[in-house]
């Protein structure tokens, strides 16, 4: 289970090159250096591949819940057996620490798979009786063929997350990991053949978006689609796939509130209000970019977080020590910091970080900024009204409920929010009125795989998690029977 220089397509079972025999550059953040080649895949490899996933159809759609659970329980151990492999393959595509890698993108990938095997077999659906004359039973059947599109920020981990409900239903699935991050994806192909996944089950095509990507949305066969990304790609996926009446399940952007009320535990806020901002080099969805914190302790946190900010270790993703690796990709360290330029001009103060990183020696060329805190810019500056999904929060003071709720939801995304206080009756009443999917409340990212996740407004449609996600995997028929 090692990178390897030219990654292939999984295609009716099979490692395959590209239709075109053209190949893009695969570059590690780490360095900046090209180190393998990914397929530049194109509407004809999506085609053999929905044919793939065609044929294998019948035969997975109805072999029981159990021997799914079986196949992908395997694959769930496989991947766990060589966490150290696919961590290192993530951090070397990704830039993430390796401890990271190994704490969270691999065992959540597993787990995913493992979650959904086990739900399938424990999936119900509704019955209703009609007094004493009829009754009626939903049937909950696969769909066909799914496509799944994922980005890089948890490559390994959101992939898990789409493909899993989709094959645990009785679904073929014909998969685009993304372009920048396609290594996991190429392991896992590996690892379904050794868990034994039925050929076609699962295909895995690489590529770029608005080609590979766009085919799998284009095609005819394809019933429903998955996509976790930007707001932008998923309008553009939306405005094809919907006059073709598709199932769309859409992940998008988001501009994270954490609300921060002064009778809050304050060494736990700032502890997880530290992970919250800069995790994953702050390239996380549910990330809380926008700081606002009640004035009596305004000072205080300003002054606690940006020392603790200062401390955070930047560099090598493969030591322990490291707190923030690299950023993804060049393209994407440009776009973070011309937002800090933004920030400057909208008239903020960098309070610390601010700049993009020259490392030395085997960093040299990798794409390294500093985690950057922000003041006085208020809450509809540009800068606090775009996505940036980097290491870069700004800090805003508010002196009561009614404004700091308009704050946070002032903005188009309603992905999450977090609030911390100990006043439960607060807190309940915040959350009922936050535009956001998921709320987290004196914690963050505390992730039960049942509940229900996804965000409102230009943050997606649909949600995914538990039963939701194996419903929206299923097209329910309802049978009516009359006595
Ligand atoms: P992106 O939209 O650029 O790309 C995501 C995937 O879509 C990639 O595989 C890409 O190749 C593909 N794609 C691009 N254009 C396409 C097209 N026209 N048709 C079909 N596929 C296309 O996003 P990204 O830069 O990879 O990821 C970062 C974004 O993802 C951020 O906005 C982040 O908030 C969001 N995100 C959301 C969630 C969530 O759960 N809501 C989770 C993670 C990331």
């Amino acid at each position: 289970m090692k990178p390897v220089k030219y990654i292939k397509n999984y295609i009716g079972g099979a490692l395959v090159p590209p239709d075109s025999g053209d190949y893009l550059d695969n570059v590690s953040p780490f360095n900046g250096e090209v180190y393998s080649h990914i397929p530049d895949s194109d509407a004809s490899d999506v085609k053999k591949a929905v044919e793939a996933a065609e044929r294998a159809f019948p035969e997975w759609s109805t072999c029981g819940a159990e021997k799914r659970f079986r196949i992908l329980t395997r694959l769930a151990d496989i991947i766990e057996q060589n966490l150290e492999d696919f961590a290192h393959a993530e951090s070397l595509d990704s830039g993430k620490p390796i401890t990271m890698s190994r704490s969270v993108d691999i065992p959540r990938a597993h787990s995913n798979i493992r979650f959904f095997a086990t739900a399938i077999m424990h999936f119900a659906s509704e019955s209703h009786h009609m007094e004493g004359d009829a009754i009626n039973f939903t049937l909950r059947q696969p769909i066909g063929v799914i496509g799944c599109i994922s980005p890089w920020n948890l490559p390994l981990y959101l992939f898990t997350w789409k493909i899993a409900p989709a094959l645990a239903a009785g679904n073929c699935v014909v998969a685009k990991p993304s372009e920048i991050t396609p290594m996991t994806a190429f392991l896992l192909a590996k690892a379904c053949d050794e868990a034994g996944v039925p050929p076609g089950v699962l295909n895995i095509i690489h590529g770029l978006g608005p080609k590979a990507g766009q085919a799998i949305v284009e095609h005819p066969k394809i019933k429903a689609i998955s996509f976790t990304g930007g707001t932008t790609t998923g309008r553009e996926i939306a405005r094809i796939a919907a006059p073709m009446f598709k199932k769309l399940s859409l992940e998008l952007g988001g501009k994270n509130p954490n609300i921060i009320f002064a009778d809050c535990d304050f060494d736990k806020m700032i502890f997880d209000t530290l992970r919250s901002s800069f995790s994953n080099n702050g390239q996380i969805c549910l990330c809380g970019s926008r700081i606002f914190v009640e004035r009596p302790i305004y000072e205080k946190f300003k002054e606690e977080f940006v020392k603790r900010t200062r401390f955070l270790k930047i560099g090598d993703p493969f030591l322990p020590i490291t707190d923030l690796g690299a950023i993804s990709s060049k393209s994407h360290m440009e776009k973070v910091f011309s937002y800090i330029e933004l920030a400057k001009v909208e008239g903020g103060e960098i309070l610390c970080g601010g700049n993009i990183i020259e490392q030395e020696g085997k960093l040299e060329g990798g794409f390294y900024l500093s985690p950057t805190v922000i003041e006085g810019l208020p809450h509809d500056a540009r800068t606090n009204r775009e996505e940036i999904f980097g290491p870069v929060v700004t800090i805003m003071p508010f002196d009561t409920e009614e404004e700091v709720i308009s704050y946070a939801n002032s903005v188009v995304y309603g992905l999450s929010a977090t609030i911390w206080t100990k006043d439960v009756t607060r807190a309940n009443r915040v959350a009922e009125k936050l535009e956001a999917g998921v709320v987290w409340v004196n914690c963050w990212l505390k992730r039960d795989l049942r509940t229900p996740f996804g965000g409102m407004k230009s943050s997606g449609v649909g949600r995914e998690g538990g039963l939701e996600a194996l419903r929206f995997f299923t097209e329910p028929k309802n049978v009516c029977i009359k006595y």
